[in-house]
Formats: C-alpha cells, structure tokens, sequence
C-alpha cells in the first residue's frame, strides 16, 4: 500500500412613489409590482442586499430553489465603503463566473512601500522601505481594487436572469416569528416575516445604518420583533412571507440580530478614523503605490484607486475624548492628512466619497439560531477596522460557506434532519473562529502599523497571508474528516497546504483534451457538487494506471457511489469526479479510461473536462501542481474537495472506501 501524504428576471421591485426620480437601480429592470399576494412562500429569505447577502444569493443561480431578497435601501449601494478583493474572494467570483468581469476593472497591487519618521531626528518622512505584495504560494497577486458598488454590481447582475431569485429594494422586515415546533422538518416553512415598504431615505455614508432597535424576543419558542421604522402615508400594505430559513445580512447594526438576541462581543476602538476617496494634487513620489506613512502626528494607508484616484483612511483623534464621527469635517479630515504626509503636498482635486467612523471590534456569541433556521453573515455578526481590507472579504467568504450548505439542504440531498443541522451548524464551528481570529489579527495590525519593529517585512509578510485567508483551517465535522484513526494532524501531516479544514490551494494545470490551461478553482464552479480529485501520479505508469482504472470502476459501480458520482437524467451529479496526473499528455488515452472520467450523455455528447494534466502548457508554461502541492509523483493520493473549495478529506490515492465514508458521514444522496 502506499504512504499517504498528508500534507424570474430578480424583480428590482421598487417602491412606486420612488419610480420617476433617479435612483442608483435606474439602470435595473423596474417592475411597478404593487400588490404582491398577501402571503408569499419561499425557500430562502435574505435580509440585506450588500455583498454578503448577494454572494449568498447567487449560490442559488440556476436552481429551483425560491429566495427572496429585501433591502430597505432603494438601490444597490452608489458609492464608497469597501475597496480591496483578496484572491480568495476572487476565487469566488470565478467560481460564480465573474471573475473575467471583476478583473477587467480591478486595479492590482504590485507594492507597498513603507514611510517613517526620519532617523536624523528632522522633520517630516522619509522612504523606509518597499516590499513586493506577494505570497509566494498564491502564485498569482493577492489582492485587487474595485469598489463595493461595482463588486455589488457584478454580483446582482449575474443573479438577475434566475427568476427563482426576487430582490425588493425598498423593503424591509417588521416582524419575524419562527416556529421551532416544526424545524426538525424538512419541508416546513417555519419562519414568518411580515415586510413593508420603506420610503425613508435609508442610505447612509458608513456601515452604522440606522436601523430598528425596539425589538426582542417573546419567548423560547417564537420570536417577534418589530422594527422601529415608522410606516408612513406612502408605505404599502404590509406583506407576509413564510420561509424555511432566513439569514440576517443587514450588516452592522442587524435587524435579525436583535431579533435573534445575539449579542456582539468586543470593543469600540479608541480611535475615530476618516476615509477618503480623492484625487490628489500632490508632489508625494509613492502616489500610485499601497503606502503605510508614518510619522509623529499619526498614521496614514493610501491606497491607489482606478480613474487616478486614491484612498487614504487617517486616523483622525484617539485617546478618551474622542469626537462623535458626525461631526467630523472634510477639512478636518485633510488637515490631518496633510500633517502626517509633511513635508509632501496634499491638495484635493475632487471628492467622490467621503466618510468618518469608529471601528468597533466586535463579534456575534451565535452565528446561528432557532434550530439553524436563521443565521447571521458578515456585518450583521462581526466588525472590525477596514485597515486590513478584510470586512467586504469576510462578508462574502461568510456567505459563501453557508450557501453551498443551505442549497444542499435545500435541494432535499441531506437525508435526515439530524445531518442536515449537522451541516447547517458547521456555519458557526468554522466562521466564528474566523472571525474571533481577525479580531485578533485587527488589534495586532493596528498596533504594528503604529510601532513598526525591526522584523517589520517579515511581519507584514504574515499579515498579507492572514488577510488572503491561508491560514484558515476549519475544525473536524461531518465535512471535514480526518483520516481514518487520527485524531489530530500533527506538524509530519501537514507538510503542504493539503490538509482537511484548508482552502484546497489553487494551481494551474492543462485539459487532457486539448491542453487548454486553466487554475483549477477556476474550473470548480459553484454548482454545489463535491468533488473528488484523484492526484493519480505518472499514469504513464502501468501500476498507476491499473490503480486509476481500479479508482474509476469501483467509483462508477459502487452501489453506495454510483448514484452520486454519474449523471442522473437531467441532474448535475452530486460528486464530480477529476484526475489531474503528471504523465506526458501523449501517453494518456483520455477516452479509454473508465467512464466516471469522461461521462457521456446523448445530450451533451463527452464530458472532456473532468482530466487534467500536470506539464507545460503552449503558451503559459508549467503549472508545477505535484511540486507546489507536495504531492508524490508515483505515490498521488485523493482529495474530496467541498462545493466551496474547501479539502473535505485527504486519502490515499486508491482508498475508495475512505470516499465511501466520507459522503456517509455527510449522509448525502
Ligand atoms: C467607511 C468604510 C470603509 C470600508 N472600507 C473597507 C475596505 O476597504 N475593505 C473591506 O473589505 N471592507 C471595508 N469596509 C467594510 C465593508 O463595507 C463591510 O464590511 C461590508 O459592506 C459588509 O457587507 P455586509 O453585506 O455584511 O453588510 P452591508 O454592506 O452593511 O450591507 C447590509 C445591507 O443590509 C441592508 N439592511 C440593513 N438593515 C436592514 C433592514 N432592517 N431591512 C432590510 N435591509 C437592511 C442595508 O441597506 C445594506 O444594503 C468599510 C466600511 C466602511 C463603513
């Protein structure tokens, strides 16, 4: 045996009253739909149309499954607030099939370079150093900008032609009741939700909206809240809504949150920031590089936006009499700018966002509630400095491990409710720590930035590789198994980055078929199936071979696999098995391996995507997969990769029995 090695076209449905004037959707499908039937049934109700309610959204692309969005703001956010894509969360737009379109208008970052005090104890900065933006194991930049109202556009534009997904502007909730007598059921609708039209101007300039806040709970077994917006002359009638779930995405200061009686834990910070988005008349030489300045008055990240922009986030006060963020100036703002960047010039040439804030550092004790069927993603359940350009990140990456989760379940594959909650509960086990450990990491990177040390490149080094989310590793579950009779990886376990709980790293590798390259997450797009790569090694070998064609029989005729792994009629199968191997492409008979490799359908003729080779490619050179990966070439092994990228297990190249326990222990169909 070998070693294993571990290492409906969403209605944009605006409020009547706001359909003549200019509003930021003017540019989206307007249905004048007035009259909504008085109780409306669906699957999924989403409070909160920001990133993380619509990168939850668009795990439904495509489905049967109904899911209502509201958002009491008339439109999609106009401007300002999040800027700063990590490659993970551009991961995740490639898996929705937008990462073309994010990319072509991000801006990418190459540099940082790094300002102090001088040394000779004069006046003003000086250059101290400039450090490459790189984490040598992404293999690709690790971060980009584009601003949240774009990042938001992508993303409701790609759900708009599913007309299993609705989205009301202008809408929010008064009341939730949920049922939990009937939870344990799958095809219950225990979540009742009483909405109304909202005609207030609910658009703020920070993430602290203004939101209801008389609202708690009843009782153990049924909530009710009410929100504080008061309906006015022109508020519609009230809609009913009974769901099976629904998730809070209503950012900082959540509606559901109240609702649910979470409560955050943390602090506010003892500083009150401005940030900025200007274009800048100024002499200072590293205008278009990620700046950290530091000088005695405070400190200062710039960071260079598309259309000659930049944005810079300035501390403004700090200690114990800091002034309400209200009441914060413009001219304040760049006095303050203008201290710090001295003796370099700061003159504004035109303003297209500004905004002051009070970071709050701060994190739900639940993520979920009320026998997981209501949960809380992204601002609604922690907060933090956006120093770290980790609160649009995070948001989505939330949203992104629960949807795949909640679609299965959804979808009736989950077989009983004890797994289902199971799962469902996973959200919590692995976000919370997340978000505990960015908190963590907030507190640090504030105080690095301010008193760098010596070691200050190595640190930063660290940081950018917390903040790309690399260091994430989710804790043992039904969806996360570790090998058979061990407990606990230990450090001769974990010598690359293919460990159960990790982001499956991503790599580059060619089509078998037609040696086309591409990175494998962007292959794995966000259909919600598993799936289960075989690292077959040099198949040009006739033991390696023997054993791939051994894999692929045994998985294809399994009878607790077969089912799961070949396609089914119409259906997606649930697992999509691929073979990525490190044989010369020439030796490899792609159609006479067996079929679960390269299934064919009377539709769609061959699927030839399923195998992929590990060698130079025409015009992108070597992927080098097996040596990024640490991956035997003659030993391989078989890692079961989760709908969201995540390794569910890693095993020995042939343990088809280990895959057998893997979906048992998920008790998936
Ligand atoms: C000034 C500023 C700068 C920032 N800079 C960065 C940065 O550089 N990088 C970064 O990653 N992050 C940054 N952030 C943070 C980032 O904007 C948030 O973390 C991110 O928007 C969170 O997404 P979300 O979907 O969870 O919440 P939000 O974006 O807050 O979205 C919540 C949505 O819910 C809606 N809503 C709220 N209450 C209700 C209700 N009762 N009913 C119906 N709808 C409701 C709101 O209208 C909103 O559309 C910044 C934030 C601010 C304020």
């Amino acid at each position: 045996m070998p070693t294993l090695q571990v290492p409906g076209t969403p209605r944009c449905v605006h409020d009547k009253h706001h359909a003549s004037t200019a509003s930021p959707c003017s540019d989206y499908p307007i249905l004048h739909n007035m009259s909504p039937p008085a109780s409306t049934k669906v699957d999924l109700l989403i409070v909160g149309a920001g990133p993380a309610g619509l990168a939850l959204a668009n795990w439904f692309r495509g489905t049967n499954i109904k899911v209502l969005i509201v958002d009491k703001k008339p439109g999609p956010t106009p401007r300002g607030q999040a800027e700063g894509l990590k490659s993970t969360t551009n991961e995740i737009f490639d898996s929705y099939g937008i990462g073309p379109q994010v990319t072509a208008e991000s801006w990418r970052l190459e540099e940082i370079a790094c300002w102090g005090t001088r040394k000779d104890g004069g006046e003003g900065i000086v250059r101290e150093q400039v450090i490459p933006d790189r984490v040598a194991e992404l293999g690709k930049p690790r971060e980009t900008m584009l601003q949240q109202s774009r990042v938001e556009h992508h993303m409701l534009h790609n759900i708009l032609s599913h007309d299993n997904i609705e989205i009301r502007y202008s809408t929010a909730p008064i009341s939730v009741d949920v049922d939990t007598s009937c939870v344990h059921e799958a095809d219950t609708f225990p979540v009742s939700v009483s909405l109304e039209k909202v005609t207030t101007n609910t658009n703020t300039t920070n993430g602290d909206t203004t939101n209801g806040t008389n609202c708690h709970a009843t009782n153990g077994h049924h909530i009710n809240g009410q929100n504080g917006h008061q309906p006015n002359e022109h508020d519609a009638p009230s809609d009913m809504i009974s769901a099976k779930y629904i998730v809070g995405c209503d950012g900082a200061r959540s509606w559901l949150r109240k609702q649910l009686d979470v409560s955050l834990e943390g602090d506010l910070t003892d500083s009150v920031f401005g940030v900025v988005d200007l274009v800048p008349k100024s002499n200072f030489p590293d205008i278009r590089r990620v700046c950290y300045l530091r000088a005695a008055s405070g400190t200062i990240l710039l960071v260079p936006r598309s259309n000659k922009e930049v944005r810079m986030y300035i501390p403004v006060e700090s200690g114990t009499a800091l002034p309400d963020p209200k009441d914060l100036t413009f001219d304040r703002v760049m006095d303050a700018a203008r201290k710090i960047i001295a003796p370099y010039t700061m003159e504004v040439g035109s303003v297209s966002w500004w905004s002051a804030y009070r970071v709050r550092q701060r994190v739900g004790n639940h993520f979920s509630r009320l026998n997981e069927r209501a949960f809380l993603v992204g601002d609604a359940v922690h907060t933090h400095s956006p120093k770290a350009g980790q609160g649009m990140n995070t948001s989505i990456q939330d949203a992104y491990n629960l949807g795949w989760k909640l679609r299965l379940t959804l979808r009736g594959k989950v077989r009983s409710s004890g797994a289902r909650q199971d799962l469902l509960r996973t959200y919590e086990s692995e976000r919370r720590p997340v978000a505990l450990d960015l908190i963590a990491f907030d507190k640090g990177f504030l105080k690095l930035f301010a008193a760098p040390s010596a070691q200050f490149d190595t640190e930063i080094l660290q940081a950018l590789k917390f903040t790309t989310g690399l260091s994430i590793r989710y804790p043992p579950s039904c969806a996360v198994q570790l090998p058979k009779g061990i407990e606990q990886l230990g450090p001769s376990l974990l010598k690359a980055d293919l460990v159960p709980g990790k982001r499956l790293p991503d790599f580059r590798v060619v089509y078998q078929a037609d040696g086309v390259p591409t990175w494998m997450h962007k292959r794995l797009s966000a259909t919600g199936q598993f799936r289960v790569m075989i690292f077959a090694g040099d198949i040009s070998d006739s033991t390696a071979s023997k054993r791939l064609h051994d894999v692929g029989k045994y998985l294809g005729e399994s009878k607790s696999l077969k089912h799961v792994v070949m396609p089914q009629s119409e259906q997606e199968p649930l697992v999509e098995v691929l073979v990525v191997h490190c044989a010369e492409r020439d030796l490899v008979d792609l159609l006479a391996l067996p079929e679960v490799y390269r299934p064919w359908s009377d539709e769609s003729g061959y699927d030839f995507w399923r195998v992929f080779a590990d060698v130079e490619s025409v015009h992108d050179g070597h992927g080098k997969a097996y040596e990024r990966l640490e991956i035997d070439r003659q030993v391989g092994c078989t890692v079961v990769v989760r709908p969201d990228g995540y390794i569910g297990a890693v095993l020995e190249v042939d343990d088809v029995e280990g895959v057998e326990r893997y979906f048992e222990g998920m008790n998936v169909s």
